[in-house]
């Protein structure tokens, strides 16, 4: 009980035909973790309690790039005090794409967790390298389809293999608004190519709408930003019909803040309040990520846009250290948003508030 108890409330309920009433605790907030990994991405989402007490659903976007014990996420979920203890159930994680700073970190989670279900992306990464030993991605996919949760086989879902768009995840639901496809056109090549087979999903709770768009892009690193390109293309073009699709509060940039992606039609779509960068200290082509006139765009095109981002102060870090604690939480009754960003004071680190959205929430 006692983990649970950090920003706890108790309901009294009276029960029908004049039972006494009964205090019961329920967690109601939905909690979403941006966990410094240095240059890469780990997110960890929880649900808020079920009605009855028991815990809500967890989710894990990426794992980052470290394996045990270099692992942060792995770190991170043992170490908060609404956490979760090793060989605990998570209901869903998400490889979005088969990049080395997105799911090695995601073995370790399936080695010490019970992960009920593994959804990754279906693009045909190689299993196994030119001497013919198993690729590190070949050993997360052999992985994956070997975990259990209690002798009966976990879903391991390639989305390239299925139409299922909507994933259920304990008392969460995601949407999944784009997903890799063999048949997919002008998606770039090489690295890019798999970027933009990254798994994007959108997290809907209460008022509050959250996408998530992994390393997806928006266009070549040397194209103007007028120019929209790749996932963004698509997902621009579909929001032209349904205006709600892109529409968030929320948005992890997509890339790591690169000048591959946030386009202005896209920053136009989304309209968010809040974005997120997880990024290190490592060099892409001569520049560190996020790219500053990423930045400036979002500033430009939403005044008043709160940033927050996982590689603060890490100027004189590089990719052995960059993992160095800059976390974001987040975490949402469903009409309040409320952002912090790690810090450290006097040698302890705090949770700063970075910013507080207010929303009213329908009447249904
Ligand atoms: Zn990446």
């Amino acid at each position: 009980m006692c983990r649970r108890l950090r920003g706890t409330i108790v309901l009294g309920a009276l029960l029908a035909y004049g039972s006494p009433a009964v205090a019961q605790a329920v967690d109601p907030y939905l909690r979403i973790n941006f966990v410094d990994v240095g240059q890469g991405d780990a997110i960890w989402i929880q649900g808020p309690d079920r009605d009855d007490g028991s815990p809500g659903g967890n989710i894990i976007i990426d794992g980052g790039p470290g394996r045990a014990p270099q692992n942060r996420l792995l770190g991170y979920l043992k170490a908060q005090a609404y956490g979760l203890k090793p060989g605990e159930a998570i209901d869903c994680v998400i490889a979005t794409h088969p990049h080395d700073d997105h799911y090695p970190g995601l073995m370790d989670i399936l080695d010490q967790y019970q992960v009920r279900t593994i959804v990754d992306s279906g693009y045909p990464k190689e299993l196994t390298t030119e001497k013919g030993n198993v690729s590190r991605f070949g050993q997360f996919r052999q992985r994956a389809l070997k975990e259990q949760v209690g002798n009966k086989p976990s879903r391991f879902i390639e989305l390239r293999q299925t139409a299922e768009r909507t994933l259920t995840c304990g008392n969460l639901e995601l949407d999944i608004i784009h997903a890799d496809s063999a048949d997919l056109k002008e998606m770039g090549s090489g690295n890019s190519r798999q970027n933009n087979a990254s798994t994007v999903v959108r997290l809907r709770f209460g008022a509050f709408r959250f996408l998530f768009m992994g390393d997806a892009e928006g266009k070549e690193r040397n194209q103007e930003a007028t120019e929209t390109r790749y996932v963004e293309r698509l997902l621009v073009d579909r929001a032209k019909k349904d205006s709600d699709l892109l529409r968030a509060d929320v948005l992890k940039v997509g890339h790591h803040g690169s000048e591959t992606g946030s386009t202005l039609e896209f920053i136009r779509a989304v309209q968010p309040d809040v974005i997120v960068i997880m990024s290190g200290r490592k060099l892409f082509n001569g520049t560190y990520l996020p790219d500053q006139t990423v930045l400036a765009r979002y500033r430009r095109e939403r005044p008043g846009v709160t940033i927050v981002r996982t590689d603060l102060n890490d100027q004189r870090r590089n990719t052995t250290n960059d993992a160095d604690g800059d976390d974001v939480y987040m975490y949402t009754d469903g009409e309040t948003l409320i952002v912090s960003q790690a810090v450290e004071r006097n040698r302890r680190r705090l949770w700063r508030r970075v910013r507080t959205l207010a929303r009213e929430l329908p009447i249904q």
